[in-house]
């Protein structure tokens, strides 16, 4: 008698036990190939969007990768219209070889990207090298007290994505010209790979307002019918001073977004944005600076955002805004200078733990809260000159060995907000070239 379990087909169970296994590493395999495979496309295209026009050789050389696998990328590329190459040759022959400079298709495909605020919208159409067509537009958001109606929302991204159609396909004088995608930026807790806004303190989404992880990637693409990616805001700038800023020769930075009542950072690895397990890394604003301090807009308290932002110092120098305690810090009222560096040194206090666990080699600032320094209109600061110095001094003091190198703190003004929007946009193109998008079949709108 045989004691050897057998399967229903009579095959034994060791048998297919081991079948199945070699499927399923068969199928790792080619997963771990596909991923490798879109790696590729990536650092090729961000290669080729970041230098003006470089040769299939130089690709090579800043990407490390072989010839041929940049050769093969770089037909594929071509065959679906995402690049040109150009032929340097003085002689005018069309040959297509090494010595043609690559670039991005400008004027086929594009994508819109939006900002969400509590306040309004901010949307941008770029093309495929992630430059802007046209303006920017602006849909105000009726002022609500409370969570943020989801529906309103989506009404409104939905509106603004029309708007958006209408003014390209006017500039661009083609009735189709179709939009490839639409990427979406907001601040707080966003699960990229699944487009879920976990939690927003700005929207007042998520669990501690009974407003658990809306989808709203999936509700924005069943009102758009567009392709949709839902990011957090500062990985979307940061996608944004990578690709056209001024990051764009640095693969490790640091972005740091400081909003009135909000901070947010992101952290790119590689040139790409560092998300973590589930879409949280990087929440510098949520580091708690000032245990027991101010509540935070998280439900915590003494977070970065909630003792090193606009509110904290308003209310600390016992101003109505922002801009008396500015007048009276720099008449030097002792109470209001004071509310300036506290809440300076908490940021720098955050910043400087978050410098020592990823020694980024550039830290970019941005958000409202740049301004001209009082002393020197061409200097820009984070809120004021005390609040500045007061933040680089924690910096220095709490990050170990030593301090970021000179030169490493840039700051940027976006007071349009086009950075956000752009970014966002920026997302993806991403996914484009990742093949996530049929390039081929753009949804008709
Ligand atoms: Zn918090």
């Amino acid at each position: 008698m045989s004691t050897v379990p057998v399967g229903d087909q009579g095959i034994p169970v060791e048998v297919m036990l081991r079948q199945a296994g070699l499927r399923r590493r068969r199928g790792e395999l080619v997963a771990l190939q596909l991923q490798a495979q879109q790696r590729n496309w990536e650092r090729i295209f961000d290669t080729i969007v970041r230098v003006d026009g470089p040769l299939a050789k130089d690709i090579a050389e800043i990407t490390g990768l072989g010839g041929s696998t940049v050769t093969g990328v770089l037909q594929r590329m071509e065959e679906k219209n995402l690049i040109t190459r150009e032929p340097v040759a003085s002689d005018g022959s069309k040959r297509v070889g090494r010595s043609a400079r690559v670039r991005v298709v400008a004027g086929r495909h594009y994508l819109a990207g939006v900002e969400i605020r509590r306040d309004g919208l901010t949307g941008l159409i770029v093309d495929l090298r992630g430059e802007p067509v046209g303006e920017p537009r602006e849909l105000a958001l009726a002022p609500v007290r409370g969570p943020m109606d989801v529906d309103l929302l989506v009404d409104g991204v939905r509106d603004l994505v029309d708007e958006l159609t209408l003014s390209l396909r006017a500039l661009r004088d083609d009735a189709q010209a179709p939009l490839l995608g639409l990427g979406v930026e907001l601040g707080g807790h966003i699960d990229g790979r699944s487009g879920e806004v976990v939690c927003s303190p700005d929207l007042q989404w998520g669990e501690h307002w009974a407003i658990p992880r809306v989808p709203l990637r999936r509700l924005l693409r069943a009102a758009t019918r567009l392709h949709t990616v839902v990011d957090n805001d500062a990985n979307a700038l940061g996608t944004a001073q990578r690709w056209f800023g001024a990051a764009r020769n640095e693969d490790s930075f640091l972005m740091v977004l400081v909003t009135r009542d909000g901070v947010g950072a992101c952290e790119f690895r590689d040139g790409q944005p560092h998300r973590g397990a589930t879409g949280k890394a990087g929440e510098l604003g949520h580091v708690v600076a000032v245990p027991g301090g101010e509540p935070c807009r998280c439900g915590n308290r003494g977070c970065v955002e909630a003792v090193a932002t606009m509110s904290a110092i308003v209310k600390a120098a016992d101003a109505k805004d922002l801009a008396e305690a500015r007048t009276r810090a720099a008449d030097r009222d002792a109470g209001a200078r004071k509310a300036f560096v506290d809440a300076g040194t908490a940021l720098g206090r955050g910043l400087a733990s978050m410098i020592t666990c990823i020694d980024p080699a550039k830290i970019i600032f941005t958000g409202d809260a740049v301004t001209a320094s009082e002393s020197d209109a061409q200097r820009l600061v984070l809120y004021s000159d005390d609040y500045h110095e007061a933040m680089l001094r924690a910096v220095d003091e709490y990050t170990v060995f030593s301090g970021p190198p000179p030169g490493s703190f840039l700051l940027i003004q976006d007071r349009e907000h086009w950075n956000g929007p752009r970014g966002a946009a920026t997302m993806v193109i991403r996914d484009v070239i990742a093949g996530a998008v049929d390039v081929g079949a753009t949804a008709e709108r």
